[in-house]
């Protein structure tokens, strides 16, 4: 059967996440600026974010897993991956064979990692009782003989004004010169506007590479990356009483023209935007609930949409969190495999 083009797009703009990167990198001073790939890039595409950062001169990139890894493919020589989630017995084969990094987590990790004599990446909890050694760990000698690229630790609250990020970058800078890590590195994307304290060697942002704003210190200098269209199936007319939509929730108030768009909340656009989110820049209004695979906008406003027009959805994503109350994180990383995916 011969594919057609998708009825969804997703319009990723790539001018705006390099300089979204080049912008971040700036914030940590001296510091290098990698980029979290993990979640296939937060959904819009591993492969040709670490293209396009790398040719802006990023280097050093985070994926979650192996399976990641492997599907990222080669880098080139110049970049270095690492591996969040540390090596499994299972992962081994893969690990010793690659030129990605494990970051150890883990006694049974490194207790793994230390028979291939390779180099890690190893992180330490510091508070967020996620993944990671404790420093009780470091020093009792567990890191004695491990060749450590970087030694990271991650912060629990780096978007909210907490104590408790100043008291992890603390208790973190107190292993400076403890272990053979060559740097050392804390910061996310919302970290890396603590403050230039936070940055050390390296920081590790991702939401705000793909256009999410996790402090208001940002929202003028991050811009959108990923932008959702919808091609309309039919356009047609509700008179005054009559519903749209599952639960007949919304009951048209007067005659309404309205647009049934190709998407629903099987590509991430949940149903948290129904009757809140728009289309078109705040023109078309979403009327009642989201369908699995299809959408309802109302178009009084454009009476030449029609069938097959395209309809961008309002997707900046702090203001598309705060309609449908989701995180940035849910919006970006649950846009799913309908959309064709497209650089420009
Ligand atoms: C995902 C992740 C990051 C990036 O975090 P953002 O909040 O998306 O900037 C950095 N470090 C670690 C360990 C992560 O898991």
């Amino acid at each position: 059967m011969i594919v057609p083009p998708s009825p969804l797009r997703l319009s990723l703009d790539s001018a705006a996440l390099v300089a979204n990167w080049r912008w971040l990198a700036r914030q940590g001073g001296a510091a290098a600026c990698g980029a979290a790939v993990k979640a296939d890039g937060y959904g819009v595409g591993a492969r040709t974010v670490v293209d396009l950062l790398g040719k802006a001169g990023c280097r050093d990139f985070f994926v979650a897993s192996w399976v990641e890894a492997a599907a990222l493919g080669d880098l080139a020589d110049t970049m270095q991956l690492s591996v969040l989630h540390g090596v499994r017995a299972d992962d081994m084969p893969t690990a010793t064979q690659a030129k990605a990094l494990p970051v150890l987590n883990t006694i049974e990790q490194v207790m793994r990692w230390k028979t291939t004599g390779l180099p890690c990446d190893v992180m330490i909890d510091t508070g967020m009782n996620r993944l990671g050694l404790s420093t009780k760990d470091v020093a009792d000698g567990l890191l004695d003989g491990l060749h450590i690229e970087t030694l990271m630790s991650h912060l629990a609250c780096a978007d909210e004004n907490s104590s408790m990020n100043g008291r992890q970058l603390q208790q973190f800078k107190a292993l400076d010169g403890k272990t053979s890590a060559a740097r050392m590195s804390i910061a996310n994307s919302a970290g890396i506007l603590l403050g230039k304290e936070f940055a050390l060697d390296m920081t590790r942002p991702g939401l705000a590479l793909y256009g999410g704003v996790p402090r208001d210190e940002a929202i003028d200098n991050i811009s959108q990356v990923a932008f959702p269209q919808a091609q309309i199936i039919q356009r047609r007319r509700v008179f005054a009483g009559e519903t749209v939509g599952y639960g007949a929730s919304f009951v048209a108030a007067r005659d309404t023209e309205i647009a049934i768009l190709n998407l629903g909340y099987a590509d991430g656009y949940l149903r948290g935007f129904g009757d809140t989110g728009t289309a078109g820049g705040g023109r078309f209004p979403v009327l009642g609930r989201v369908s699995m695979d299809l959408l309802a906008v109302s178009v009084d406003a454009e009476p030449s949409l029609g069938e097959g027009d395209w309809l961008s959805i309002d997707f900046s994503l702090a203001e598309a969190a705060r309609v449908s109350r989701l995180s940035q994180y849910e919006l970006l990383t649950g846009l799913g495999n309908r959309y064709d995916r497209v650089w420009i």
